[in-house]
């Protein structure tokens, strides 16, 4: 367990998920009934850019540090409504200005979850995980939980609610992952198939995800989108190229939403390469 995400807290990948989250929590929260959000890989919950970790790779700077700045300048024009819920949402956590605090997924969930909803945060870093404590585990709605979040998707569901979100979002520390994350994403599904379901995955080289997203529709998972962000070049498969989300049983605003979203990221955070993809996988029934 190498992976630490503070190195990367902020990036490209870092804005469409949690944009997309974000979008499915408001939708989440539209109706009176309670929800459930179980995040598998939820990391430590707040990311200090100014550390030194942050600072070495400085990756924030050509993610969320570019979005702000295209917020600044009044450039976000029809993307306003759909990129506000998050960029707000940075923007309270530095209420003093600059950008030094990125929300992870679990503090966005705190703050887009209500009275009546529940989150599990399973973390397995052991530093990590009582980092998660201090930074979202201070609130009765909240459990955070020291354990593989892979176990979770078969503990933890169906829950109580019976409406809600997984979000799955592992570091890519292995060669399989790909094929890990829709196999344990299916043993999930099959305990609870009309949660909400957002799965991350690295974009390096396109036949790995291809085949990940060829086991999806062969499994005839309905309702199952695929959103992409391509910002290099697929010359080497040793960097992150582009970054993507399945989304499966997706508010039925999400699609028109990242019809917008996605050309205006690759745009804003495009550098050798400005493309995006959105597809159905599988089209709703
Ligand atoms: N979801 C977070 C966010 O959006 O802010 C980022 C999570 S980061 C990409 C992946 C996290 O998974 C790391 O903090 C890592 O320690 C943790 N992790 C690795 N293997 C795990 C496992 N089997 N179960 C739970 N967490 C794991």
């Amino acid at each position: 367990m190498n992976y630490r995400h503070i190195y990367h807290a902020g990036n490209f990948a870092d804005c469409l998920k949690h944009i997309v989250l974000t979008r499915i929590l408001l939708h989440l929260g539209k109706k009176e009934k309670p929800f459930f959000a179980l995040d598998t890989h939820a990391g430590i919950g707040l990311y200090d850019l100014s550390s030194d970790e942050a600072q070495k790779t400085g990756e924030w700077q050509d993610g969320i540090a570019r979005l702000l700045g295209e917020k600044e300048k009044g450039l976000l024009g029809r993307l306003t409504g759909i990129c506000a819920p998050y960029l707000d949402l940075v923007t309270d956590l530095n209420p003093e200005g600059g950008l030094k605090c990125y929300p992870g997924s679990p503090k966005i969930i705190d703050r887009l979850s209500r009275a009546q909803d529940r989150a599990f945060f399973i973390e397995k870093h052991p530093v990590d995980v009582e980092q998660l404590k201090v930074n979202c585990g201070r609130d009765r709605r909240l459990h955070v939980r020291a354990d593989d979040g892979w176990v979770a998707l078969r503990s933890d569901l169906p829950p109580q609610e019976r409406r809600g979100l997984v979000l799955i979002d592992p570091p890519f520390e292995q060669a399989n992952e790909y094929e890990r994350l829709v196999a344990e994403f299916l043993k999930g599904y099959k305990r609870w198939s009309t949660g909400i379901y957002c799965l991350w995955y690295p974009i390096k080289a396109r036949r790995e995800v291809d085949q990940a997203a060829g086991m999806l529709k062969e499994a005839g998972i309905a309702n199952s989108l695929r959103a992409e962000l391509v910002i290099h070049k697929l010359d080497t498969a040793k960097r992150l190229n582009g970054t993507g989300l399945f989304i499966i049983n997706p508010p039925f605003t999400l699609h028109d939403e990242l019809k917008l979203l996605l050309p205006f990221l690759a745009q804003t955070l495009g550098q050798t390469a400005q493309r995006s993809h959105l597809e159905w996988i599988c089209p709703p029934d």
